[in-house]
């Protein structure tokens, strides 16, 4: 396929070319643009770059792509949020594949799955949107994404303590500390409790149902589901 036929995800009527030198090239400080218009070189914002190792160009099966040498593949999300934020990249400038979206669209549905603080989800989302994939990172630059999140200082401390450790793309796995938690059983022989009127709770029942609790019956606490894959 003609990389002239693929279109900007930015504007549909727009060449990617036109795409990549008015709105990617001519964001970026310092960045040099191919003599044929289809590549361009920059320092990558994702680290301390002294020779520009980033080159944004235009793709086979994507309008425009993008690759830093020294960052990797996986750095990619990372690259582009940083592109976004420290030069004001149009993220539909930036298109990521269908395979990076997927993967997102998963990692976010776990994220609402977890057992965290309204204000943890949010900025756990906004750090899975910015490519960030395995522990929250330290202040400063923690305070700095829950900023960005739209969360507090204080509530960015206890996102990274709710998470204790844990990575943002496993977060389904459940805190080690949490799921020691005893499941809630109520003592064997108490005072005679008042089943009122015929309950359907017989004692039978109750003994039962105690000696299930963990099982898959969830009748009287619900145990916390371990995934175990
Ligand atoms: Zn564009
Ligand atoms: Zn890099």
């Amino acid at each position: 396929m003609a990389n002239e036929e693929l279109h900007a995800s930015c504007d549909p009527d727009l060449p990617a070319r036109q795409c990549l030198t008015w709105h990617v090239h001519a964001a970026i400080p310092e960045s040099k643009i191919s003599r044929d218009g289809r590549s361009c070189r920059c320092r990558c914002p994702n680290h301390e770059d002294t020779t520009p190792s980033l080159v944004i160009s235009l793709g086979d099966l994507a309008p425009i792509t993008w690759h830093c040498h020294v960052c990797g593949k996986d750095a990619r999300l990372a690259i582009r949020a940083e592109l976004h934020l420290l030069y004001g990249v149009p993220l539909a400038c930036l298109p990521v594949s269908r395979k990076e979206k997927a993967e997102l669209d998963e990692l976010v549905l776990a994220v609402f799955g977890a057992e965290l603080t309204p204000c943890t989800k949010l900025l756990c989302i906004r750090a899975l949107h910015e490519g960030l994939r395995g522990p929250l990172p330290h202040a400063p630059a923690l305070i700095d994404l829950g900023a960005r999140a739209g969360v507090s200082r204080a509530q960015a401390f206890r996102a990274a303590s709710e998470l204790a450790g844990r990575t943002l793309n496993h977060l389904f796995i459940p805190n080690k500390k949490d799921h020691v938690k005893p499941v809630k059983v109520t003592p064997a022989r108490r005072a005679p409790t008042p089943v009122s009127n015929g309950d359907s709770v017989a004692n039978g029942d109750l003994d039962r149902t105690r000696s299930v609790s963990n099982g898959d019956s969830g009748r009287i606490t619900k145990p916390r589901r371990l995934d175990a894959a």
